[in-house]
């Protein structure tokens, strides 16, 4: 029979991989908290609606990427392909919107249909952090700052630069969209493809495309900043403030847009140079309307989420597990002994193995193999005398201590 491999774009996750990927879990969940941010679990799928009204129809998202499908109940269906669109639909759900603001953690798998490359691929996972119902740029700085811990307490934040953009409120945005249609129509004939239809369905995204020809067009673009009003300035000015505040470094980079209709005010990218043509770390940004969409009541949101695998590829060195110590027991006389010792240990929080057959020898290497810190070793005169034998691996150097005492002393 033939043997059968992963679905594409999917990946296993074993040994020192998963181990990289649980660090960046483990580690943003407890910095999340230290910023008050909750975990949330929403489901991995979802009522098709929450996404496609949420994204919007347009967004390549829902265009190309999603992983739709009926049920045998014949209801349609998603895979969530990112992580807000749920946290904001679980927050109507459970009637929340009046216990404001919450403030989210949440962590898991998403999904998209997409060209699986090296930072790439259909099955992966994202964490993210979401405040919901905090109009003030405040919240905006403490979401980013939160971002910017994680990457520090990862060890990564030298390889990663804060890019920080505005999109302004939605009058700056609607004067900035008619200076860009205007300045792309005359450059028309040089735009991709997918440019050219973005043109009248969302020009904002033609400014982060990735095609070169758009990019060379986009440089000379004019920018939001002539177009914000004053109270987006405001808001813009009280968020750099902040951050300055909170010592989070950025830079202004007026090309970081969240082409999606919802997002307003602040944008911004963690951006790296050592993952090639994947080089965002993380995302996020203000949006409005998103609640609104899953039924509840005019709520703004400020978020942002970050690609797991991608941020386990910049971890210098996973770190590493505790090794375990080995119970060796030397004769079959001495094996009930050793299995309550091996009991005894583990309920003391100490990682032990024992092979499950062997001769002294035997048992021996197989600790050695498996980089075992020390072996314990009983035979029916330790036993007799109440005590074990512990030996150093690294050293060789063994000696006798009483049973009573061994948890105390390999802890
Ligand atoms: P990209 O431009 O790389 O496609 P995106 O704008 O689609 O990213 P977001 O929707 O903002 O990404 O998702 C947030 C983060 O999730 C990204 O910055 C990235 O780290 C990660 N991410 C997104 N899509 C994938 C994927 N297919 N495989 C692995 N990580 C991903
Ligand atoms: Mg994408």
């Amino acid at each position: 029979m033939a043997a059968l491999q992963p679905a594409r774009g999917t990946r296993d996750l074993l040994g020192e991989e998963w181990r990289r990927h649980l660090f960046v879990v483990d580690t943003a969940r407890r910095i999340a908290a230290c910023y008050g941010m909750e975990e949330w679990s929403t489901p991995v799928f979802e009522d098709t609606r929450v996404f496609s009204r949420s994204l919007g129809d347009t967004s390549d998202v829902v265009m190309k990427e999603m992983y739709s499908f009926t049920d045998r109940g014949g209801d349609s269906l998603t895979l969530r392909p990112e992580a807000t669109a749920g946290i904001c639909r679980a927050l109507v759900s459970n009637g929340l919107t009046q216990s404001l603001p919450q403030k989210v953690f949440s962590t898991g798998p998403m999904f998209r249909y997409e060209r699986p490359q090296k930072g790439r691929y259909r099955q992966f996972h994202q964490i993210d952090v979401e405040v919901l119902g905090a109009p003030e740029p405040l919240a905006d700085a403490e979401v980013i700052a939160c971002g910017w811990h994680v990457l520090k307490a990862l060890g990564i934040s030298g390889d990663v630069t804060l890019e920080l953009n505005t999109l302004g409120d939605r009058a700056s945005r609607d004067s900035y969209r008619a200076a860009l249609v205007a300045y792309f129509t005359c450059h028309r004939e040089a735009l991709s493809a997918d440019s050219r239809a973005r043109l009248e369905r969302n020009p904002l995204r033609i400014v982060d495309s990735k095609d070169e020809g758009d990019r060379r067009i986009v440089a000379d673009a004019p920018t939001i900043a002539a177009y914000l009003t004053l109270e987006a300035r405001d808001f813009w000015d009280r968020l750099r403030r902040h951050l300055d505040a909170f010592k989070v470094p950025f830079v202004e980079n007026p090309r970081i847009v969240r082409g999606l209709d919802y997002y307003g005010h602040t944008a911004f990218e963690f951006v790296t140079t050592r993952l090639g043509a994947q080089g965002t770390v993380m995302g996020g940004g203000r949006y409005e309307g998103l609640v609104e969409e899953m039924g509840g009541p005019p709520t703004p949101g400020v978020g942002w989420a970050a690609g797991v695998e991608r941020l386990a590829m910049l971890l210098a060195s996973p770190p590493a597990p505790v090794p375990p110590v080995a119970v060796v027991p030397v004769g079959e006389a001495a094996e009930v002994a050793a299995l309550a010792l091996l009991q005894h240990l583990r309920e003391a929080g100490i990682g032990a193995e024992m092979a499950y057959r062997g001769t002294l020898k035997r048992r021996l290497d197989r600790a050695n193999r498996i980089k075992a810190r020390a072996a314990v070793i009983l035979g029916e005169s330790e036993v007799a005398q109440g005590i074990v034998q512990v030996k150093d691996l690294a050293t060789g150097e063994q000696k006798a201590v009483p049973l009573a005492e061994v948890a105390a002393r390999l802890r």
